[in-house]
């Protein structure tokens, strides 16, 4: 998908630099997803970002697995990344990795490193390697395995790989610095053994590579040369260097060598974006999946009925700094709006009814009034709407006793029903639960003479023998307080479901069309629940942002 290119920020500013020097002759971007949960709005900013900037540079963003962990990751999780980033409109092409089909290379980088003195087996426990490892104001303690020869570290390294330890016997770590400030530069470690299956290599290997190992590596082996990640990676740079830099050495890579740049990672209000913090919601049935329109994943969004589209304007909208700092969920919000509002043709729906009767309409008549697809896209053209004597209008349309400055129903007030008539309100019947009225036969709109009826209330309806019935849910934030934790902030009102009256032609809506009902907000046909000529409908955002007033 074509995208405006976006202003100027920081990380633009390098990739243009390193363009016209001759640095990078064509850049390489990567987003680099671990496959343990589905997508989340955080991701998207960096899906955008990738991609968008290699694609605004004529370079190509790769789509790697960052499956290095055996355990936690699933193929459904691969899946619904791919599905999540195709919907935001990206492609990679052949550029599909996974950071598991470089298990053979990076083996032979940790033997390269081991004869080069640079990696040791140590055979402490996990426990005595982290109460070894120092704090910020004491160094570290060496371990007594530092010093064994490269060949016993080389025969160990290899025995590790061919499974004859037992998980925990041993680790291979780097031999880099006891006493560096940085606590990742203290012999990190590179390897550890685990006797675990894994969703691509299966029962291959029994030794995994850690995080910082496989990282950069897999960068170095794809040529990435902008290898973008959030600021908690920072204090790793160090480390990213350290490793790419010692298989260079080993005559693996030659320079430019990728450059590591971190950006604030998007935190956005009532929102949670922490997949570990994501999947207890789901396994703790809070909500109904990952899709639950609800749910800040990209699947949950797209069920929501937001659109990539918003997406786009909303990263573009939010830039790309350096300094964390929290995004108020209504920006978000507005740049669906404002995508929604472009694309989305109106209808009309009840969403609270009651019933309308209009005593002086004759019996047994209807007629079609012409309504606007789109206020502002007159090409869009007109459809044609029954009405008739007894009409659905909202409950809240009526009130007994008006407030101050209610100018809709009550008795012995006109009001208009939009794109028709202008009645006068009579009586409300409790016991029918039937509201009655008048209408004036000479105020249909675009007739002639019928602008002469200055009304100030004007409310939307929909024909009680030509509606139908359909599920609607309503949405709203699913955490009640702004920077969430987890189960305990949930919102209890986050979702309604109401049986609304809906106009005749949203009876053939789609799975995934989006409409704005008419005073109520931007609506989508369920992808999941919707039936042929029996859609669901869920609110992806109200008109205006009724919750920050
Ligand atoms: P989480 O903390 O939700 O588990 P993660 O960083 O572990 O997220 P990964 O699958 O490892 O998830 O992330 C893939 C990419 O998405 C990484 O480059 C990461 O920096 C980026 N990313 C993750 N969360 C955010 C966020 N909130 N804002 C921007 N980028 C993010
Ligand atoms: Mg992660």
């Amino acid at each position: 998908m074509d995208r405006p290119a976006s202003g100027s920020n920081f990380i633009r500013q390098i990739v243009e630099a390193d363009l016209a020097s001759g640095r990078h002759k064509r850049i390489v971007t990567r987003f680099p997803p671990e496959p343990n949960g589905y997508l989340h709005f955080g991701h998207a900013k960096s899906i955008c970002l990738n991609f968008g900037l290699a694609g605004q540079h004529g370079g190509v963003c790769h789509l790697r697995f960052d499956d290095t962990n055996p355990v936690k990751e699933e193929q459904e999780y691969v899946d619904a990344i791919k599905d999540a980033a195709k919907w935001l409109g990206f492609e990679w092409g052949e550029h599909e990795y996974y950071a598991s089909d470089y298990f053979d290379r990076l083996y032979q980088f940790a033997e390269a490193l081991i004869k080069r003195g640079h990696a040791y087996v140590d055979s402490q426990s996990a426990d005595e390697i982290r109460a070894t490892r120092g704090t910020l104001v004491s160094h570290g303690i060496l371990s007594p395995y530092r010093s064994r020869s490269a060949e016993e570290n080389l025969e160990l390294f290899r025995k590790m790989k061919s499974a004859a330890f037992p998980d925990g016997a041993h680790v291979l770590r780097a031999k880099i610095d006891m006493a560096s400030p940085n606590i990742n530069l203290r012999d990190p470690v590179m390897y550890r053994i685990r006797h675990a299956h894994h969703h691509r290599t299966g029962d291959k290997w029994c030794i995994y590579p850690t995080y910082d190992w496989a990282h950069g590596l897999s960068d170095c082996i794809e040529g990435v040369t902008h290898s973008l990640c959030t600021l908690e990676f920072e204090d790793h740079r160090p480390l990213y260097d350290w490793f790419n830099e010692r298989v260079a050495e080993a005559g693996f890579f030659t320079p430019p060598l990728p450059q590591q740049i971190e950006f604030a990672r998007l935190n956005l209000t009532y929102v949670l974006l922490s997949k570990r913090k994501l999947i207890e919601l789901v396994e703790q049935g809070h909500v109904a999946g990952w899709d639950d329109p609800r749910m800040p994943t990209l699947a949950g969004a797209r069920r929501r009925g937001y659109t990539p589209e918003g997406f786009g304007l909303f990263v573009e909208r939010i830039g790309v700094a350096k300094a964390d700092s929290w995004i108020e969920l209504g920006v978000l919000e507005d740049c669906m709006r404002e995508h929604l509002n472009d694309v989305a043709p109106r209808r009309m729906a009840v969403l609270d009814p009651v019933k309308l009767v209009i005593e002086n309409y004759p019996l047994g008549t209807e007629e079609l009034v012409e309504v606007p697809n789109h206020p502002q896209k007159p090409d869009w053209g007109k459809r044609r709407v029954p009405f008739s004597r007894e009409l659905w209008i909202e409950r809240d349309d009526y009130q007994e006793k008006p407030e101050k400055g209610y100018f809709r129903l009550f008795p012995g007030n006109d009001v208009r029903l939009r794109y028709g008539y202008v009645i006068t309100c009579k009586r409300f019947d409790g016991s029918a639960n039937t509201l009655y009225a008048t209408y004036y036969p000479d105020s249909r709109s675009g007739t002639p003479g019928a602008d002469k009826y200055k009304v100030k209330g004007n409310i939307h309806w929909v024909s009680a023998a030509h509606a139908f019935a359909a599920e609607v849910r309503l949405y709203d934030r699913l955490f009640r307080r702004p920077q969430p934790e987890g189960s305990a902030d949930l919102n209890p009102a986050s979702k309604k479901i109401v049986t609304a009256q809906l106009e005749p032609a949203l009876r053939e809506a789609k799975p995934e069309e989006r409409f704005q009902f008419e005073r109520h907000g931007y609506f989508v046909a369920d992808r999941i629940d919707s039936r042929p000529g029996a859609p669901r409908f869920n609110r992806a955002v109200t008109l205006r942002d009724s919750f920050s007033k």
